[in-house]
């Protein structure tokens, strides 16, 4: 008799849909499996036929046969031991065959017949079309992650008993609530307000969350620049729902979040500095690991130091940022996975670490040319905000100067208000923020009146401004007028935008 199961694995940060086949026949006992299973499937089959003599199944001595398909896909992982459990019951009668139809079974099992949890469990069910199962049983464990995925009816059992008693029709199968797990904000108690003497960053940074915009940060150490970029992330815009679930789908598909951290519901902060790695930035295929760039997105990549970094890691970043997404060769088959994130980074302006302030500068004008290199242009380009991180004053230290100092929820309120106007204008658009206008969108979104077209006219010529640069201008411009709560780009808005990002000038082309 062959019986038909509905399966999934995780094939190298991939959802694979699967179809199980088992054959009992009479003849001498043995175990044979096709179709593209590896080591670790076969293992999964020893493991089962174990798990269910040890759940008390009586199985007499018979050849099994597993067919797995597609076949030319590659199968892996301990997935498919839930449906490989089901397929080798149908296939001995101990459960109706019909009972197997509409449903998706996922989940490891243990040699004692316990059911343990396992990743990606979000991700197999918003991609498993009605055909391939309108009902799945999984783990218990992933019963909270499991009801995220709305639809779909989840059976959650704990062992192997349970499964059969369930579809024996002898229990009822367990149907956890089908509540999604509450989100647990993380505490973080770093606050802007320990950021001194520093109103002029923290209203770039400020412009620069509220529309997601890159930016850099430039200053000598000890200005507060890894302070900011702790900060920052309690400052950004909130997830939409839909992008949550997104996130959570990713996040459980990678296997980079416990269970009890779902759904994710803040947007990740990954930082990443040179000599930790290249495949901490880019993944790697054989740890299953994604790379920071595709943890950070829908978040903040904070590239530390970024003089330090070689021009290769640069242009890798340049190229995932601009598309959007980091790509994976799989022995030939090439895939991606989203890497939306805000490029933020940070840098000394010169290798003592002091210039501008001549000063105290203990460089030659050729090193500090020679420092400023480093960074590409095109780089340069993909940054829409470079901020000055200049010396803390000795009276901005003062205890009267922190009470007028800016926190971090009067900077969250005003961030939180200018995105919510850019949800709203771009409610028919598949964009949620200002920096993902395409150069179309800004004619419609961006429009300057003659004078302000004028005076961008001179700032692109004086400036040799590329389009990229002045796109950026303008919807940083868009930006600030959604913090002004005004329609309408003002000159203001513009001269501001224009000045945040004309600072480049001044450290790369001394
Ligand atoms: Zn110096």
């Amino acid at each position: 008799m062959i019986s038909q199961v509905n399966a999934a694995c995780i094939c190298h940060m991939q959802v694979q849909m699967v179809k199980i086949e088992a054959l009992v026949l009479d003849g001498l006992p043995e175990l044979t499996l096709v179709g593209g299973a590896d080591s670790s499937v076969k293992e999964s089959a020893v493991r089962v036929i174990n798990a269910l003599k040890n759940a008390g199944i009586k199985l007499p001595p018979k050849r099994i046969t597993l067919n797995f398909y597609p076949a030319e896909e590659k199968k892996t992982g301990s997935h498919m031991d839930l449906a490989i459990a089901a397929a080798i019951l149908a296939a001995y009668a101990v459960i109706d065959r019909q009972a197997l139809q509409n449903s998706i079974f996922i989940g490891e099992v243990g040699l004692n017949g316990a059911v343990l949890p396992v990743r990606g469990v979000l991700p197999i069910l918003t991609q498993t079309k009605p055909s391939q199962g309108r009902q799945c049983y999984i783990p218990l464990q992933n019963a909270e992650e499991a009801a995220l995925a709305g639809e779909t009816i989840v059976y959650a059992v704990s062992t192997l008993r349970e499964l059969i008693d369930g579809l024996q029709g002898k229990q009822a199968p367990f149907r956890p609530a089908g509540q999604a797990p509450a989100a647990v904000p993380e505490e973080d108690a770093a606050d802007f307000k320990d950021v001194s003497g520093q109103p002029a960053v923290k209203r770039a940074v400020k412009i620069a969350a509220a529309g997601m915009h890159s930016f850099l940060m430039i200053g000598a150490s000890g200005t507060g620049k890894t302070m900011t970029a702790r900060r920052l992330r309690r400052i950004l815009p909130p997830l939409t729902r839909q992008e949550q679930m997104e996130l959570t789908a990713l996040y459980s598909l990678v296997g980079s979040c416990s269970i009890d951290k779902m759904p994710v519901t803040e947007r990740p902060m990954r930082s990443y500095s040179a000599g930790t790695g290249l495949k901490r930035l880019t993944g790697d295929l054989k740890k299953q690991f994604p790379g920071e760039m595709v943890l950070a997105d829908r978040g903040v990549l904070f590239l530390d130091e970024l003089s330090a970094f070689p021009a290769n890691t640069l242009e890798i970043i340049r190229q995932a940022s601009d598309e959007g997404r980091v790509r994976f060769d799989d022995g030939g088959r090439i895939f991606s996975l989203p890497a939306g994130f805000m490029l933020v980074s940070c840098m000394n302006a010169c290798k003592c670490g002091a210039y501008p302030d001549m000063g105290k500068c203990t460089c030659s004008i050729a090193e500090i040319r020679r420092h400023a290199a480093r960074i590409s242009q095109s780089f340069l380009e993909r940054t829409d905000i470079c901020i000055h991180f200049p010396h803390i004053p000795y009276e901005a230290l003062s205890t009267s100067e922190k009470a007028q100092r800016e926190t971090t929820q009067m900077m969250q309120d005003e961030v939180h208000r200018a995105f919510e106007i850019q949800r709203q204008r771009y409610r028919d658009i598949p964009i949620t923020s200002n920096r993902d206008l395409t150069p179309d969108m800004i004619k419609t979104y961006c429009r300057l009146d003659p004078a302000q077209e004028k005076l961008l006219q001179e700032t692109y010529e004086k400036l040799h401004l590329s389009a990229r640069t002045m796109h950026s201008v303008l919807k940083v411009a868009r930006t600030i007028a959604d913090l002004e709560e005004s329609e309408k780009i003002g000159t203001a808005h513009l001269i501001e935008a224009i000045g945040l990002r004309n600072i480049d000038r001044n450290f790369w082309k001394v």
